[in-house]
């Protein structure tokens, strides 16, 4: 083990002054869960860093984990050592070797919060310098562009000594900022739109509208495979699935055809907007991206957003669709997301939905008809299913038995 611990730097929590303790402590909770599979791991949190204790854990796979949790800005495997300058130097020195390669340049930088400490932070350079320079054959150093840059922090209670900064997700602890609903499609981009908002702090639970027969259990698989995807974030991703099917007929019977997507939209948008008031949630959030497809001009997004007065969250509004698929990617929902499944939306598409709807007109052609009834029937269909992430999934070795 080169490591005994991993700092932890806070990103964006630094600056929420007084609900700081809460996001540190959502940060800590949310770190405890990624790592349940590495007992020997103690995290140790103060005001403004954390420490993760490997006891023997490895610090790469634990690294790995950490990546993906939203809320750290950077973290560093490093050694803690008592702040006697021999020993400090006697462990810098074992450090280097472990991970020095031949022909790697290096350099020091030191970091001193207790200012107290014997040597200030040039001195500090140039001690451990020279004596790693006097230990180690053949080595050059570079300030400017080093291979390795071996980091000496003296603080308070100890110095600690690292070699490497992993850039962390960014963003705020995961279920920090309240709930919002996420309108899952089976696409590319509504999974990486509720990915871009969780990282802002917000929980998030999808809302999938589902027309049996018309779409199958297949389709209905894929958002639940995409959900488990979404898991990974929280441990956990709550999932509505509205039954549509008979709105959907009615929308095709009481609705002229180039209207149909416009009121199914706005259809969609307010049963969400119900689930959303049952579950306590303050915001809708959806994949639209500007100009992608009919519905997603600034007419449509005007004649369908009337239904509801609740913030509805657009990450993707500006990005083009390659970006978006970057994150699909990254995020790992891509290759779900491109099964060839059909979607409620597909099924019925009109053959030209009109690009720029009039709202007095959608207004008009809802009018004849009380959807009112069959809204609240949906949301009282509304399947919730809490869905844990693939990597977490226990397969019980007794199931296969019955
Ligand atoms: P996506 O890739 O997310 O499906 P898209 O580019 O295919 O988006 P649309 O099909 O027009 O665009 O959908 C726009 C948004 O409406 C989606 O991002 C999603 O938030 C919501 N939506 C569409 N279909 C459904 C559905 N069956 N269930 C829930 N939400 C949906
Ligand atoms: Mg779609």
């Amino acid at each position: 083990m080169i490591y005994d611990r991993i700092l932890v730097r806070y990103g964006e929590i630094s600056t929420k002054g007084r609900n700081r303790n809460k996001f540190i402590d959502r940060l800590r909770k949310n770190i405890k869960r990624a790592l349940n599979d590495y007992p020997n791991a103690v995290i140790q949190a103060d005001r403004d860093r954390m420490f993760i204790l490997l006891n023997g854990e490895d610090s790469d796979e634990i690294g790995k984990r950490l990546q993906r949790i939203f809320g750290i800005q950077s973290f560093s495997p490093a050694i803690k050592v008592e702040k006697d300058l021999e020993k400090m130097k006697d462990a810098a020195l074992e450090l280097f070797r472990k991970i020095h390669k031949p022909g790697q340049t290096f350099k020091i930088t030191a970091k001193r919060s207790d200012k107290t400490f014997e040597l200030d932070t040039n001195e500090i350079n140039y001690e451990f310098g020279s004596h790693i320079l006097r230990n180690v054959d053949d080595l050059k150093v570079d300030v400017r562009r080093p291979d390795l840059n071996l980091l000496i922090e003296v603080r308070k209670e100890a110095a600690y000594i690292s070699a490497e900064t992993i850039k962390g997700a960014g963003g705020l602890p995961s279920a920090s900022g309240g709930k919002g609903m996420l309108m899952l499609s089976g696409g590319i981009d509504s999974p990486v739109a509720g990915y871009l908002t969780m990282k802002r702090g917000l929980e998030v639970e999808g809302v999938h509208f589902f027309s049996p027969p018309f779409t199958s259990e297949r389709a209905k698989q894929k958002v639940i495979d995409l959900s488990e995807k979404l898991a990974e974030v929280n441990g956990h991703f709550a999932l509505h699935i509205v039954p549509f099917t008979e709105i959907q007929q009615a929308i095709h019977k009481q609705v002229p055809e180039n209207y149909t997507m416009t009121t199914t939209r706005r259809l969609m948008l307010r049963i969400t907007d119900a689930i959303r008031e049952k579950q306590g949630g303050l915001a809708i959030i959806t994949g639209e991206s500007l100009g992608q497809v009919a519905s997603q001009t600034l007419e449509s997004m005007y004649a369908i957003n009337e239904v509801t007065s609740t913030p509805i969250i657009r990450p993707l509004i500006t990005m083009d669709k390659h970006e978006i698929m970057d994150i699909a990617h990254k995020i790992d929902t891509h290759d779900i997301s491109i099964r060839p499944y059909e979607d409620c939306c597909t099924v019925f598409v009109p053959s030209s939905p009109k690009t720029k709807p009039r709202l007095e007109k959608v207004q008009n052609f809802e009018s004849y008809f009380d959807f009112e009834e069959l809204i609240q029937k949906a949301v009282d269909g509304t399947e919730r299913m809490v869905i844990k992430p693939a990597s977490e999934r226990k397969d019980d070795p007794m199931d296969d038995l019955f």
